[in-house]
């Protein structure tokens, strides 16, 4: 243990370096990051395949098996189908405290599938896409954790968890996690997203619930007996224009957006069955609540007044992030100390080819993601929502952005499906790996400094805090 000691010391005093791919010579004596630098084909054959398999939500099955596969040849000891959700698993490796946390993603978008070409085109059959680069945010998670395991295996007390977290897009995976006590017992969370620049995570985000109405009316026709129906589909629009109305009395920070994803087959037939998908969020999940139940009083009335009925179902719930500045500085000064990363010449070309191709002729953009960018103010949310946010709440929690796309979409867009499967989405899965695996090293050796990230932590939360799901007792919406 002693012997790593002047090298993490030396990783945190190191001053800014100029960006690289690889970390300065000294880092690279520890055992998990070279590990990382001898393996980079391998996680670039596991990211491409997670990539291919581009399973959604809760249904991750081939994905999930892949990484516990992973993680068993490399000793850890796996809990398949955690919480109820079979795509959910919790790996270990190590004995003893501290003991620290990784979270894995591997669900993809529907409808964003794309070829790992510089320009638009889905394959046959189009069908899911990984637009949100989970294969990456997987492989990467996983490649830490198994780099932290190479370094504990030298002798070193500590334990490594990988948790499996299932349907982030839209499914809020991590707040059933968190709500059977799957997070239990940590000291730390590691936590990465692959992006288009490289800085630590320490905005709040926004807490939000996914709802759907159903309005239930009588079925006629629409012409010849109109007055005998009672249209579902007018009850939604009802309840939509009270709801757009609502915008203007709303703390500003609020954000409220809908589909309807079912108004009824035919004009002349008068729907008896209309429903309507919502997210309403906001940087507090207390006015998340109070939107909801606003929600449900608007519903109530459009039911009441086109004589129809309703229900809703929550289908995920998740909570603003609770930042941890003292985890956060870490993070950053390791980041700092591996750089960005590094495209070759075809990398460069193939960048250079999807800006073209995405309307950007100025290829300056591309220098971001080379370097290491300074956290942004913790009081400005960024207007995204994640489960992560869920956990943040349980453990103390650090949260990376690792530049994994080329910088030419706006996030969810053909531009990160396609580039996050080429190795430029492979070097940002491991640096994030490498970030991670600087990070719990030092944490596993550093006693005050993980006292400073608790005491925050306890501060921030408050006194007496429970965790209470905003999809309240519901089981995970798994497919039938
Ligand atoms: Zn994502």
């Amino acid at each position: 243990m002693r012997k790593t000691l002047p090298i993490l010391l030396l990783a945190l005093l190191l001053p800014v370096v100029a960006a690289s791919a690889k970390p300065p010579r000294q880092l690279r004596k520890n055992a998990g990051l070279h590990y990382l630098d001898d393996h980079f084909l391998r996680y670039d054959s596991l990211q491409k395949q997670l990539h291919g398999l581009a399973e959604t939500g809760y249904r991750e099955f081939r994905s999930a098996e892949l990484l516990c596969r992973h993680l068993e040849q490399h000793g850890f000891r796996v809990e398949r189908g955690v919480a109820g959700i079979p795509t959910a698993f919790i790996a270990a490796f190590g004995e003893g405290g501290p003991v620290i946390g990784v979270m894995a993603e591997y669900d993809a978008l529907p409808g964003m599938a794309q070829d790992t070409v510089p320009f638009r085109r889905a394959p046959a059959g189009g069908g899911a896409g990984h637009g949100c680069g989970h294969n990456l945010l997987g492989t990467g998670s996983v490649a830490g954790a198994v780099a932290v395991s190479k370094w504990l295996a030298e002798g070193h007390r500590g334990t490594i968890r990988l948790f499996g977290c299932p349907a982030e897009e839209g499914g809020g995976g991590k707040a059933y996690l968190m709500r059977e006590g799957c997070f239990e017992g940590l000291d730390a969370m590691l936590d990465w997203h692959p992006d288009t620049r490289n800085t630590v995570n320490t905005q709040t985000g926004l807490a939000n619930v996914q709802v759907r109405f159903t309005f239930h009316g009588r079925s006629a026709h629409a012409s010849g007996a109109p007055e005998q129906g009672r249209s579902a589909l007018d009850a939604v629009e009802a309840f939509d224009f009270m709801m757009n109305l609502l915008r203007e009395h709303v703390p500003q920070t609020t954000r409220i957006h809908y589909v309807i994803t079912d108004g009824g087959r035919a004009p002349n037939v008068v729907p008896d069955r209309a429903e309507v998908l919502y997210y309403l969020r906001s940087p507090q999940r207390t006015v998340v609540g109070e939107l909801l139940d606003r929600a449900l009083k608007a519903a109530e009335g459009a039911a009441l007044g086109t004589g129809t009925t309703f229900e809703h179902e929550i289908i995920s719930g998740n909570y603003e992030r609770l930042p941890n500045r003292t985890l956060s500085e870490l993070l950053y000064r390791n980041l700092e100390c591996l750089g960005g990363i590094r495209y070759d010449a075809r990398e460069r070309a193939f960048a250079v080819e999807m800006l073209r191709n995405s309307g950007i002729t100025d290829t300056a953009c591309l220098a971001r993601v080379s370097r290491v960018e300074p956290p942004s103010d913790e009081g400005l949310a960024a207007w995204v929502s994640s489960d992560v946010g869920n956990v943040t709440w349980g453990v103390p929690t650090g949260s990376l952005r690792i530049a994994s796309f080329v910088p030419a979409g706006s996030g969810h867009c053909w531009q990160q499906t396609a580039s996050g499967g080429t190795t430029i989405g492979t070097k940002g899965a491991m640096q994030a790996a490498r970030v991670i695996c600087l990070t719990a090293c030092t944490l596993y050796t550093d006693p005050a400094t993980l006292a400073r990230i608790r005491a925050e932590f306890l501060e921030r939360r408050g006194p007496d805090f429970r965790f209470e799901p905003l999809m309240g007792d519901r089981t995970p919406p798994l497919p039938l």
